[in-house]
């Protein structure tokens, strides 16, 4: 379908499992060349392995987003091996809850940390090989929490991910100029491990309160990024795109009966 990925240079952050995992995974179905990277060596050696197994053209990379040393090294580290980088998904991202009474500065620091700041360092670490590529695409996961709804719990996971949308619209002007694109997914509820931390109940009631009446898979958010990162839709960015079976609609319980 996006013939314009094939031979192309992937690196895919928070790619050992759920999210990220499907994007490595769709962007290695078309012929890419994929790094995936995560802290947990042990989780990514075996996500790796699972593609490898598909035949898939990956391999994976340790690193901790929220360090810039860390980030740099991982970005010079998957350029050398692939030959350069055309394409950059910032995923890695955590989504621990706290009530706004019991937030700490420890966790508002951790998840800014990791989902803001790490969204920076990644972008900016990226850069001069973007430029070199002449196609750089950008593509970042954040979330409906934060730009379009609230859940409680989620105050510093809602204004991590609302930043990136911020650092996203000036990054688009500045990186135009080098015909570098930078677009974000806005997930709903998709079924992922870290998902699944939040309960049975949780995941039923997420599941009724959605017009398409299913959580969200891996693959949906896939197709979105893999769209973002064609040639096709060279002409798009700084734009959102919402994949979330039509969570964000309804006004009432009532519209969902
Ligand atoms: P997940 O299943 O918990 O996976 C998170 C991935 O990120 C893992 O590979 C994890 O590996 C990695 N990671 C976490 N902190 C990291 C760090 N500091 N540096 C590098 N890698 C790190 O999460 P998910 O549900 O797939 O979510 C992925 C992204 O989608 C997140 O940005 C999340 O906010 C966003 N999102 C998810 C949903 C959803 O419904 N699942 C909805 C909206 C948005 P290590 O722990 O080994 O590092």
């Amino acid at each position: 379908m996006f013939t314009s990925l094939q031979g192309k240079s992937v690196l895919v952050t928070g790619a050992s499992a759920g999210i990220g995992l499907g994007i490595a995974r769709g962007f290695a179905l078309q012929g890419a060349s994929v790094a995936l990277s995560a802290r947990n060596a042990a989780k990514l050696d075996a996500a790796v392995a699972s593609l490898r197994a598909e035949g898939l053209n990956v391999r994976g990379f340790v690193a901790d987003v929220a360090d810039a040393g860390s980030v740099k090294a991982l970005i010079e580290a998957v350029a050398d091996t692939q030959q350069g980088l055309d394409i950059l998904c910032c995923n890695a991202g955590v989504f621990p809850s706290a009530s706004l009474d019991a937030l700490c500065e420890s966790d508002w620091d951790h998840v800014m940390g990791t989902n803001a700041k790490g969204t920076f360092f990644c972008v900016q670490a990226a850069l001069r090989y973007l430029r070199k590529a002449q196609y750089g695409r950008v593509i970042l996961t954040s979330s409906i929490t934060g730009p379009i709804t609230g859940f409680p719990g989620w105050a510093h996971y809602g204004a991590s991910k609302a930043a990136q949308l911020g650092f996203m619209r000036t990054a688009a002007i500045e990186l135009a100029r080098d015909g570098i694109t930078i677009n974000a997914l806005l997930p709903g509820n998709i079924l992922t491990e870290g998902l699944q931390g939040m309960g049975e109940d949780y995941l039923a009631d997420m599941a009724a309160s959605i017009p398409l009446k299913r959580l969200g898979v891996i693959e949906d958010i896939a197709n979105a990024a893999l769209f973002f990162a064609s040639r096709e839709a060279g002409y798009v960015t700084g734009q959102s795109l919402i994949i979330d079976g039509g969570q964000i609609l309804p006004e009432s319980l009532q519209a969902l009966a």
